[in-house]
């Protein structure tokens, strides 16, 4: 793979991170080891991801969301998953409002005016141009913020982004003179934004990411261990999404409109256009206040619309989107083989993860040890809305001065499928009363190789130790005070669907939404099968016996026995 250096030296590399969504994308650098998203000319942080061209002028973003209004059909969104993908397998149906997409010779392409004069021929696009002119836009905006030409980026993907799509991403980027350093995956990028903070503390956890944006959810399983990540599940979801909730009030708003007026503004594409910007804009206003109003001026023939709506009223109409959300995260966790009990945090991520009924939703199903992040609850959670694009430019100042060939081979791996354990290695210790529990060393989960150690208390006179290396794994005990069966809920939205399925379990929902279940439910160790036995003979009065675990890159074992502060002690290697 030695090809000669297509991208700049690492020397002359000005670097950032972007997210680069389906709905809104961002920049954003690194100032003293701290990422910091960037606001590009208009003051947008939030980028919407929409091209509109106007007498041969392009604009973008807010100003071209605008445009959906007056000048759809020069205007493209909601194009960033078409990239590497054939024209079979899309699904169009949020550029209903915009120029739609078309097939030529199996992939995708945009027709539209974007040259002034009258006689100028449309141009049809392929959605890499589009791309292309999109990601300039972005780079000129974070290079004038910077003030010198920003030359390669970290850009964030979806988990679930194939090799084509991800070559094509690649090659769009290069087109628009930016070399790609790397791509991350959205939850990792999100993970780090949080790990980077200089209170975090680094300890082995996992983590669920729900990254909830306009017309995708992402939900991820991710096992930190000693700093590495390791994603054990995700889903992919395109109903339950900020576009849904959008819905919801068109509906609700169209409804009174219709009532008064007998007129749908939904029958006409620019008074649908014009209540799908309200809605949205009523709806973000909803995530900060208890009370929004929402007006269009002539809405449809001719006639102004005004009306408010609080936010009870708003997550009573939006109830199923909601509890689909929730369900979308309960059945991640159960495809990673985990408990809500298992998990030590949530992280919303995406701009949908403002609103607050989703966290406080989560909050309700989630034990009261697991901490939800996002702004509703938590103080110092990080805004959902920049969590990927701080990710993403602090992996770019960790890896800017390396050569693109180094990058390629040492870390894209380490974030995605390396091996890990699946039960946990620890040792059998004896409670007081003489009963054995079990001490987890290696958690679950964990990407080898790995190495960990725990200081077991010798017998109180000292003598021989027997040291037991087991398998553990844990089970949930549950103590109901009073056993009921729990009805599954009729409602008829079905269950979550799970795409990237590997392993093909239905997510049925049995819990109720009235959350009104008594019984306590607890994490606890079963001992498993015994890996080894070591004994460390003629230890002293008091002393510790200090083991050592290393699960190798095969997945065999190594343990190490010995007292602290001696000499000698007992090692011995297991097959994997
Ligand atoms: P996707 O790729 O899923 O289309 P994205 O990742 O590009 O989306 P995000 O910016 O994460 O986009 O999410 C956009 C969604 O978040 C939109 O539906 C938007 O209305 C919604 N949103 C943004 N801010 C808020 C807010 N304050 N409250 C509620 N929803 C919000
Ligand atoms: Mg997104």
């Amino acid at each position: 793979m030695s090809e000669t250096r297509t991208g700049p030296a690492p020397g002359d590399r000005t670097a950032i991170g972007i997210t680069f969504g389906n709905s809104n994308s961002s920049i954003a650098c690194t100032v003293d080891d701290k990422a910091e998203v960037i606001a590009n000319e208009d003051g947008d942080r939030q980028i919407p991801t929409i091209l509109s061209y106007v007498d041969g002028e392009e604009y973008y973003g807010q100003q071209a969301k605008a445009f959906l209004v007056r000048n759809p059909k020069n205007s493209v969104a909601y194009f960033r998953d078409f990239l590497g993908k054939e024209f079979k397998s899309i699904d169009p149906t949020y550029n209903h409002a915009s120029v739609h997409p078309q097939d030529v010779d199996g992939s995708v392409a945009f027709t539209l005016k974007d040259k002034a004069g009258e006689d100028e021929a449309a141009s049809t696009l392929s959605v890499s141009e589009i791309s292309t002119r999109f990601l300039r836009r972005l780079v000129t905006s974070a290079s004038e913020y910077l003030g010198q030409k920003v030359t390669s980026a970290v850009i964030t993907i979806p988990t679930n982004f194939n090799d084509k799509q991800k070559a094509a991403l690649v090659a769009a980027a290069k087109a628009a003179d930016l070399e790609v350093l790397q791509l991350i995956s959205e939850p990792v990028a999100v993970v780090l934004a949080y790990d980077a903070r200089p209170e975090a503390e680094i300890v082995d956890k996992i983590v669920v990411v729900a990254d909830l944006g306009g017309t995708r959810s992402d939900v991820a399983v991710v096992a930190s261990r000693g700093g590495l990540y390791t994603i054990l599940a995700t889903a992919h979801d395109h109903e339950f999404v900020g576009a849904a909730l959008d819905k919801v009030l068109i509906n609700h708003f169209a409804k009174e409109f219709i009532k008064k007026h007998k007129i749908d503004p939904r029958e006409n594409a620019r008074s649908l256009a014009k209540l799908t910007a309200e809605s949205e804009a009523t709806k973000k206003a909803l995530s900060l206040g208890t009370n929004a109003s929402f007006s269009v001026e002539s809405l449809a023939e001719g006639i102004d619309f005004q009306s408010t709506i609080n936010r009870l009223r708003f997550e009573t109409v939006a109830r199923p989107v909601f509890e689909g959300f929730s369900r979308l995260v309960e059945s991640v966790i159960k495809k990673a083989g985990l408990d809500v009990l298992d998990v030590d945090e949530v992280i919303l991520s995406g701009g949908t993860a403002h609103t607050p009924r989703i966290a406080s939703n989560l909050g309700n199903i989630f034990p009261a040890s697991t901490a939800i992040l996002s702004p509703s609850t938590s103080a110092t959670a990080i805004n959902p809305s920049e969590l990927q694009a701080r990710g993403a430019a602090l992996q770019a100042s960790l890896i800017q001065e390396y050569e693109a060939e180094d990058i390629a081979q040492s870390t894209h791996a380490a974030v995605t499928t390396v091996p890990h354990t699946t039960n946990a290695i620890g040792v059998i210790s004896l409670t007081e009363s003489g009963e054995e529990v079990f001490v987890p060393v290696v958690q679950p989960e964990t990407a080898v190789p790995a190495r960990r150690t725990v200081q077991v208390a010798a017998p109180k006179n000292g003598g021989d130790v027997l040291i037991k290396i087991v398998e553990g794994n844990t089970h949930i005990k549950v103590i109901k005070p009073e056993p009921k069966v729990q009805a599954a809920n009729g409602t008829n939205s079905k269950a979550a669907k799970v795409e990237d399925d590997n392993s093909g379990e239905d997510s049925d929902d049995e819990f109720s939404d009235e959350e009104e279940e008594e019984e306590k439910r607890e994490k606890a160790w079963k001992i498993g099968a015994t890996l080894a036995e070591a004994a460390v003979r003629h230890v002293k009065k008091g002393a510790q016996v200090e083991v050592t675990i290393n699960v190798n890159a095969d997945l065999s074992v190594t343990v190490t026995a010995r007292e602290v502060g001696a000499k000698g002690g007992v090692r011995g290697t297991l097959s994997a």
